[in-house]
């Protein structure tokens, strides 16, 4: 049994005050591991206050459509040409500026608000695509990569849905890659093949993120259809110093060519690394070297 206790204070207004506050206790206690008491104290309401906040922040912003995709561009890796982009998010927040992911993915996907941003920065960044490649013929090849949180990649209607964004962008499936974790894929396997395989009848490429970094089964490689391994950043921003991670990078280089799959290297800071890189054989590139994630109008001075 978990247990959450909280001491009534004069600050309570209503006997549902002190109930909330025992049960925010109470999932502290689970979240301990079971068999647990905890006693609500000044910073887990100061937590609670601050998740309800963003809550509400999260839920305005959803609907004022203020979250948008910046672009980062993954060149080829004899850096002579753009290959793609790939859309991150971006919360234009109107008091808190511009906040990065990390200050919100995770209580976004905690609310399942997660699945209506990715579902938003998929459209706008296919639209942009469809403005680019319409501009500019000699990028008629350009791609563009979304990201799929774990609940999104669960949605029965994922797939109508990325059929819809296809349509009304007017862009062909093989225009557009989604990135999902290994561990998306590794949770719910069966769910995650048809998913797979619903996607490539759509022609979408599909890419494995931090690539190296969730799951230690090779087999799945094997059992999913799968386009380009992206090598995750860990062991990019280590290689030059590191000899295993320059070991790594190069077997996932090798398995990915061997396997006839694309190889993505994150990450990549410097022009040594880039140097590396290429010698390594990687297909493309993507990092700060090149370029941060920018806005649509910084990506199309780029291309
Ligand atoms: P990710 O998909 O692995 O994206 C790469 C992250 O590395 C991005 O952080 C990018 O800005 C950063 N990065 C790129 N080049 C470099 C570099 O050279 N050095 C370093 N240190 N970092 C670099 P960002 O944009 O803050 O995104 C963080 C994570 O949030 C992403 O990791 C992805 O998992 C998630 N995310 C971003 N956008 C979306 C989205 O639209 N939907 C969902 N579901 N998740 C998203
Ligand atoms: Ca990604
Ligand atoms: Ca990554």
């Amino acid at each position: 049994v978990s247990i959450g206790i909280a001491i009534w204070d004069p600050t309570y207004l209503a006997p549902e005050d002190l109930l909330r506050d025992a049960d925010t206790a109470m999932y502290r206690a689970k979240a301990q591991g079971r068999d647990m008491t905890a006693v609500f104290d000044e910073a887990m309401r100061r937590h609670a206050i601050e998740t309800l906040e963003l809550e509400n922040d999260l839920r305005r912003g959803v609907a004022r459509r203020e979250f948008r995709p910046y672009y980062q561009p993954i060149i080829t890796a004899d850096g002579l040409r753009i290959a793609g982009f790939e859309a991150l998010v971006r919360w234009h927040h109107p008091d808190r500026g511009l906040l990065p992911p990390a200050r919100f993915i995770r209580v976004a996907e905690e609310l399942g608000l997660i699945i209506a941003i990715d579902r938003h920065v998929a459209e706008e960044a296919c639209q942009q695509l469809r403005a680019w490649k319409a501009a500019y013929r000699r990028h008629e090849k350009l791609s563009m990569a979304v990201n799929i949180s774990s609940s999104q990649f669960v949605q029965p209607d994922l797939v109508p849905q990325m059929d819809l964004i296809l349509r009304q962008s007017g862009i062909y499936g093989s225009a557009l890659k989604v990135e999902v974790t290994e561990s998306v894929l590794m949770e719910n396997a069966q769910h995650a093949e048809d998913m797979l395989e619903q996607l490539r009848k759509l022609d979408i490429g599909i890419s494995i993120d931090d690539f190296g970094t969730g799951y230690s089964s090779l087999a799945y490689l094997r059992r999913f259809e799968i386009d380009t391994l992206k090598i995750d950043y860990s062991f990019v921003s280590r290689m030059l110093f590191d000899q295993e991670s320059a070991e790594i990078v190069r077997t996932i280089v090798h398995l990915a060519r061997n396997l006839g799959k694309e190889s993505v290297a994150e990450g990549v800071e410097t022009r040594s690394q880039f140097e590396a890189l290429q010698r390594m054989g990687v297909d493309l590139i993507q990092g700060y070297y090149v370029s941060p994630p920018i806005p649509a109008d910084g990506a199309q001075e780029l291309l």
